[in-house]
């Protein structure tokens, strides 16, 4: 296990912070666990993981190094339908991305025999039964909130004859959904979860581990816990939804117990189940079924599109995996499901890029700045600062001519007063070049000004004049001669619904999530920028260099603007 700097669940001061490290701290404390604890993420490889999944990475993987225990990763691949290879592939290089290691790799599957060897067991004690009845009868017999539940005819059958069906349902003698196995609890409970659940459906499909030795696959509820104990997980945390079944999660591995079924990993006590609230974010959506539509439909491109709030894609978009950490750890754990705002995350990721990246100039929408008393053909070598927040990343060179490009908008024909950057007659810094002074410009047919004429200050190379007099702007630049072409993709949320999720996925959908700007002037240094590296452009934003190259021009995806608003709304707050 790596050292990860989250939490984990602690203050500096060893203080646990929220009530999953409370109860550990108990446990140990009372002479649970001695062995350590032991946890695990149990992803179904059924798409790629989101930022919710980050949530549940960093709590399992960070308790387990916090307490020198040890956390597995344990595939929940009960489902072949849905699952496939390059999505296990793909979780397992998210992981790692996030700063995780696992103690092992670990598969639902690895446990079917055991687990059909339980099954069997349960028969034959009377606590499970073959139900001939279809799908759509045992949910109708299933009640609700205020009906009780009727019994299938077939709960009275006996063991023997049940075991058999169940042996002839793993040798493929029925089609799908013909017969499955129950559990025998309470057609009355209160709790819906216990009114006879399903432990296995008939299922002819290709399983990619198990490939076709299966046909009978474990529910849900029947190989989670069983896994958990089979591992010697000590606790089992998962997200609030799952609160109703830890009475059917206990149930199972207590009548495993009852009925003379040894601890499988020896240990002497059995996995507790613990809830906490799932991570919700405004603007997106995070149910996999939502996202696999969206890269189906192509709404998107692909699961690693920088706007999709999976790993893969928040990768692409430049996302550090220390920012997203702090920002799981800030949101913090309750037993109430709330929803967090998306540009908490951004402050989060902002505030590491910040530290992190090297700055670069770039010109998004360039226009020219000609300095009429450079001397011809001078290229000059300017020293600047790689990264203010960090002296350790020291300086680089970065050539500056007489024919340069600057943005569009630090220009203005008519300027107000407010505005510090060019206008006829008006005098500003070049960020790490000279002060100079508009003397003209030069317009397009359509009325825009392409060309701005100046001149320079030779006296002003230090960044100040020695004469004491002040320009209130900074701007920057991208020497014409030695410009690197770029396409710059601008992302914005993908969704204009604040809560998606609620509404319908089309109309909720931001029109505006991505725009495309091509012809962007870059600084030469940013020719050598590796994708998933992100780096800032100076008083544009953080951007990060992507794999794609647009006709030849490197692409850069924008990670986060500059401004913090939520930050600031924190602190007026
Ligand atoms: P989805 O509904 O998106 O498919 P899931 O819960 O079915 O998500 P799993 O692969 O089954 O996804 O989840 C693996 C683990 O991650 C589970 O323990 C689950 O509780 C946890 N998890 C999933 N989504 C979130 C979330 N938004 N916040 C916190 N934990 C989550
Ligand atoms: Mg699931």
């Amino acid at each position: 296990m790596l050292g990860m700097s989250t939490d984990a669940g602690s203050t500096e001061h060893g203080q646990p912070t929220h009530f999953i490290a409370q109860k550990i701290e108990a446990d140990l404390a009372g002479g649970n666990f001695r062995g350590g604890v032991v946890t695990r993420f149990p992803p179904e490889p059924n798409g790629f993981l989101h930022v919710g999944h980050a949530k549940s990475i960093c709590l399992n993987f960070g308790l387990a190094a916090r307490y020198g225990g040890r956390c597995n990763l344990r595939f929940d691949d009960t489902n072949p339908a849905k699952e496939e290879q390059r999505y296990i592939d793909g979780i397992k290089e998210d992981v790692r991305w996030l700063g995780f290691e696992w103690a092992e790799e670990r598969y639902a599957s690895d446990y079917f025999d055991t687990l059909y060897a339980w099954a069997q067991k349960l028969i034959e004690a009377g606590k499970a039964y073959v139900d001939d009845q279809s799908g759509e009868q045992i949910r109708a017999s299933r009640g609700d909130l205020v009906t009780p539940g009727t019994e299938s005819p077939f709960r009275g059958r006996s063991a023997d004859e049940s075991l058999e069906l169940f042996a002839q349902m793993k040798a493929g003698k029925f089609g799908d959904g013909e017969k499955v196995l129950r559990a025998k609890i309470d057609m009355v409970s209160p709790n819906l979860n216990l009114r006879d659940p399903v432990l296995y459906r008939i299922l002819h499909a290709h399983h990619p581990r198990t490939g076709d030795a299966w046909c009978v696959y474990p529910m849900y509820d029947w190989a989670h816990g069983q896994s958990d104990w089979i591992e010697g997980v000590t606790h089992s945390l998962c997200s609030l939804e799952f609160e109703d079944h830890r009475p059917l999660y206990d149930w199972f591995l207590d009548t495993l117990i009852d009925l003379g079924v040894e601890s499988p990993s020896g240990v002497t006590y059995r996995p507790r189940q613990t809830e906490f609230n799932r991570l919700n974010l405004t603007h997106t959506v995070m149910s996999k079924r939502k996202l696999r539509a969206l890269v189906e439909r192509g709404v998107v491109d692909g699961w690693d599109d920088p706007r999709m709030p999976t790993l893969s894609g928040m990768r692409r978009r430049g996302y550090t995996a220390a920012g997203l950490r702090a920002f799981v750890d800030g949101v913090g754990l309750s037993k109430r499901n709330q929803t967090i705002e998306l540009a908490r995350m951004e402050s989060s990721i902002r505030e590491d890029l910040n530290e992190v990246t090297p700055r670069r100039m770039a010109v998004l929408e360039p226009i020219r700045l000609v300095i009429e008393n450079w001397p011809e053909g001078h290229v000059e070598m300017r020293e600047s600062v790689n990264n203010p927040e960090d002296a350790s990343a020291g300086t680089r060179e970065v050539p500056m001519t007489g024919e340069l490009f600057i943005s569009a908008d630090d220009f203005m024909e008519e300027p107000p007063k407010k505005f510090f950057r060019l206008g006829p007659g008006r005098e500003v810094r070049l960020r790490f070049g000279y002060f100079v002074t508009c003397t003209g410009y030069e317009k397009d047919d359509a009325g825009r000004v392409t060309v701005v004429r100046c001149t320079y200050d030779p006296a002003t190379s230090g960044g100040n004049a020695p004469d004491g007099r002040k320009v209130k702007g900074t701007i920057t630049w991208v020497s014409a001669e030695h410009a690197v072409d770029a396409e710059v993709r601008l992302y914005d949320t993908l969704f204009a619904e604040e809560s998606p999720e609620k509404a319908e996925l089309d109309a909720a959908l931001n029109a505006e999530s991505l725009k495309v700007v091509s012809g962007a002037k870059l600084e030469p240094a940013c020719a050598e920028a590796v994708a998933g590296e992100p780096i800032q452009f100076e008083r544009v934003g953080y951007f990060v260099r992507d794999a794609d190259a647009a006709g030849g021009a490197a692409v850069f995806n924008r990670s986060v603007g500059l401004r913090d608003a939520w930050a600031k709304a924190q602190k007026k707050g």
